[in-house]
């Protein structure tokens, strides 16, 4: 709980307008997607930041007095990212949002935090470039929460994460230092690659206040396949059989049946309810490579067991079919009080093992669950559905949740692919990194930190 005289500390550095400190203002941040509640997670006050002296002032402010500080996007993480679990200070980046330059010629981009990714995207489009990164709710999350948890999305297998766009950043240390960190060329081979350190590092190294961003070449056109399956092994089989094609789709995404009859139950979208699976395969390129990728592909799921097989290349078709994957968690999210996403990832040729497992572990905990994937990288979502509140389901979730991990680990795999790990996998790091990779962790926390007041309770304990 931060004294009275701290906030009218604070109260004097930043003005007015931008603070919130009424309880009610407060408790809106108590909590993020990921439905974790924190006992005291309450902030004592929330402060929008329009300018990177206003982040320098707070930070030397809290650094001096121990406070700690959380930084807040969208909120839209689902591992309890931005929940500020000790307390203290709330960073809302939402008045930095501006673009602060595109420069087609270079193919870059310098944003503030607080931008939306789409904003992003689609000011590259208007000069037929691309920024690919796209976590499925790329509508409302900001690069600043992207670059914080490295976000990824459908289209990673062919295109990587936000880690592969970063050219340089500007951020803020708890003593309120800026340090840019990249030169902004498309190579840099100039000492140790402090970009990647903090790209995914939680809020718990550094503040990003500004970005620059690579862009690549627009693809010329696109088309999407779904394909239904009558078995997740035919389905995995599928991918592995485009793999071998040797061709590249942009996308490699992946739907259950709870999750197709749950989408179509509560956004009509015209998908198959009858099948066990279907795969939804997106290519990409110049048009005149587009006959033979779709022929390839079209083959590799017929010849893997699909069922029911159509490409639509219209963009209002296409966005249909992307808009119903994406509705698949607000669709999960009805059917009980809460949902709560995960994030495994294995090798591909493990995938059935996975989902299988996913599906058989959820049914002997009783719980329901939708699966969605981006299997293409072998990275799959179990959407658990149930009401955190009820004590029964919450211990079954907890030990579904174990079991799931202790599966991907067994495969080959890891407890997150693209989500982080935030409070909800804090307890399953060591089973996952060995103990030179955990004290190294630490000790570069505590060179970035050593007051520990940057997203306290996250990632490491
Ligand atoms: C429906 C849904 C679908 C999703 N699909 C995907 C997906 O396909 N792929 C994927 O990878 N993720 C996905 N996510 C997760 C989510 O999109 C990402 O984690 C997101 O990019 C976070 O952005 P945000 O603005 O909401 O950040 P927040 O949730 O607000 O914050 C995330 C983290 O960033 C830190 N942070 C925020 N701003 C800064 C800053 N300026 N400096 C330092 N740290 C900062 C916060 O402290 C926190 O640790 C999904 C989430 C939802 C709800």
């Amino acid at each position: 709980m931060l004294l009275k005289s701290s906030i009218d500390d604070l109260k004097k550095i930043i003005k007015q307008e931008n603070i919130l400190s009424n309880m009610e203002e407060r408790f809106c941040y108590a909590e993020d997607s990921a439905n974790i509640k924190e006992q005291n997670a309450l902030p004592d006050i929330v402060i929008f930041v329009e300018t990177i002296e206003d982040v320098q002032n707070v930070l030397k402010y809290a650094n001096a007095h121990n406070i700690p500080v959380t930084s807040r996007g969208a909120g839209t993480n689902t591992v309890g990212s931005c929940v500020p679990v000790q307390g203290g200070i709330i960073l809302n980046f939402s008045k930095m949002n501006k673009i602060l330059d595109f420069n087609p010629t270079d193919m870059t981009m310098r944003v503030q935090p607080g931008v939306i990714l789409n904003d992003i995207k689609k000011l590259a489009e208007s000069e037929k470039l691309f920024y690919p990164p796209d976590p499925s709710n790329f509508k409302v999350s900001t690069i600043g929460g992207s670059i914080a948890q490295s976000s990824g999305g459908a289209k990673s297998f062919k295109y990587g994460t936000t880690k592969d766009y970063i050219l340089s950043l500007k951020v803020v240390l708890p003593d309120g230092v800026l340090m840019k960190i990249g030169s902004g060329t498309i190579k840099d081979a100039v000492g140790y690659h402090l970009n990647q350190l903090i790209i995914g590092s939680e809020g718990t190294l550094a503040i990003v206040v500004e970005a620059q961003l690579k862009l690549i070449p627009l693809p010329e056109t696109s088309a999407v396949v779904t394909a239904y399956f009558n078995d997740y092994e035919s389905a995995t089989n599928a991918v592995s059989g485009i793999i071998k094609e040797r061709i590249f789709p942009a996308t490699i995404d992946f739907m259950d049946k709870n999750s197709i009859n749950t989408v179509e139950r509560f956004y009509p979208s015209g998908l198959k309810t009858d099948k066990e699976c279907m795969l939804l395969v997106e290519v990409d390129g110049f048009e005149t490579s587009m006959k033979s990728q779709l022929y390839r592909v079209e083959k590799a799921l017929l010849e893997n067991g699909a069922v029911d097989v159509t490409s639509v290349s219209d963009k209002e078709k296409m966005e249909a079919v992307w808009t119903a994957r994406r509705a698949s968690y607000g669709a999960a999210a009805k059917l009980a009080p809460d949902v709560v996403t995960d994030d495994v990832i294995v090798p591909r040729s493990s995938l059935s093992k996975m989902v299988r497992g996913c599906k058989d572990i959820c049914e002997k905990h009783n719980l329901q669950v939708c699966i969605v994937g981006h299997v293409g990288d072998g990275n799959v979502h179990p959407q658990i559905v149930l009401n955190l509140e009820n004590d029964e389901e919450f211990k079954h979730l907890t030990d579904a949740k174990a079991e799931i991990y202790q599966l991907a680990c067994s495969l080959g795999g890891t407890i997150s692919a693209e989500h982080g790990v935030g409070i909800e996998k804090m307890n399953y790091i060591d089973k996952i990194l060995d103990s030179a990779s955990i004290e190294y962790m630490k000790r570069i926390k505590n060179v970035f930190d050593p007051n520990g007041i940057l997203n306290p309770g996250k990632i490491l304990k």
